[in-house]
């Protein structure tokens, strides 16, 4: 009994030590980005919409003193002035993108092991609330992921017996999922040779880009009448929420998004009946005029016409 606690206390000892250390990981790995960041806002600004170019702008709040948060008045899209970018190597940038936690990171093998024998649950990387709002919506089996990281919701899907196929162009995050979750990642579109599919799942990857417009393009490209879209990305709606969103944006999600930026931009690229959740428990009975957590717009669209 007594070694039972013991060994009860080693492990907590042992994840506390884990979280310290990936604490002052994170503090050093953005520590310099954000000094960059801060510095460039002394001598940049961003004076056009990274997505649609419109000069039509309007300063929505500032972040730090120096940085900016304009919003687009033409397309909606929030960006931060100036837009990051690091002029340090790509591997410094992906040591950046690590501060993001078990996104970015990947398990040990006993992590792993333990991960799969439950089926992720209890992780953070459990996606069954999504697969069952899937399930509810569409009875059709093939899902492409955009921005599959490691392969954790390929994995979950593919166990409940979709097709999934993931595009990742992280060559590590990519490469550990096809090799220890046995899933199928590509590293651009061009690779799922025009295959179109029956359900488009993308969550907390469109903050990172700029400009949508390509990325629009390619996901109606992949899609067919019906095809069903769902999104996840932070909720930037700062009418809704005030500061506290701007913890949303910054140097390493240089955009924002509200629900309405979605409602205004998907039917250019073919996808309406827009419905936005609160929750994954909410799905499909549930829709909202928009989204109203700060965690997350939460959205699921429809592809009306083939661009
Ligand atoms: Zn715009």
């Amino acid at each position: 009994m007594k070694n039972m606690k013991n060994m009860k206390n080693m492990k907590n000892m042992k994840n506390m030590k884990n979280m310290k250390n990936m604490k002052n990981m994170i503090n050093m790995s953005t520590l310099f980005p954000r000094l960059e960041f801060l510095f460039q806002a002394l001598y940049k600004s961003q004076n056009k919409c990274p997505h649609c170019k419109s000069t039509q702008l309007k300063v929505i709040a500032k972040k730090f003193y120096l940085v900016k948060i304009k919003r687009c008045k033409e397309c909606r899209l929030c960006f931060t002035s100036p837009i990051y970018k690091t002029y340090f190597s790509n591997n410094f940038y992906d040591a950046f993108y690590q501060a993001e936690g078990s996104t970015t990171s990947m398990p040990d093998n006993d992590t792993l092991k333990r991960m799969k024998e439950k089926s992720f649950k209890g992780y953070d990387k459990y996606f069954g609330d999504r697969i069952r709002a899937i399930k509810s919506m569409c009875t059709s089996k093939d899902i492409l992921e955009l921005g599959s990281s490691w392969g954790y919701f390929l994995y979950q899907a593919k166990k409940q017996g979709f097709d999934t196929i993931g595009v990742e162009i992280a060559n590590t995050r990519r490469n550990f999922g096809i090799k220890n979750l046995n899933v199928t990642i590509v590293d651009s579109f061009d690779k799922l040779n025009n295959k179109k599919f029956d359900v488009i799942y993308t969550a907390h990857v469109l903050e990172h880009f700029t400009d949508l417009s390509e990325i629009f393009s390619q996901l109606n490209k992949h899609s067919k009448i019906g095809t069903k879209l769902i999104i996840e990305v932070p909720n930037f709606d700062f009418e809704q929420f005030g500061a506290i969103a701007l913890s949303n944006i910054g140097a390493i999600h240089p955009i924002g998004f509200d629900s309405e930026f979605f409602g205004r931009n998907l039917p250019k690229y073919g996808f309406e009946k827009i419905n936005f959740f609160d929750s994954w428990s909410d799905v499909p009975d549930s829709p909202k005029e928009k989204s109203s957590i700060r965690s997350s717009v939460i959205l699921i669209a429809e592809c009306t016409h083939e661009n």
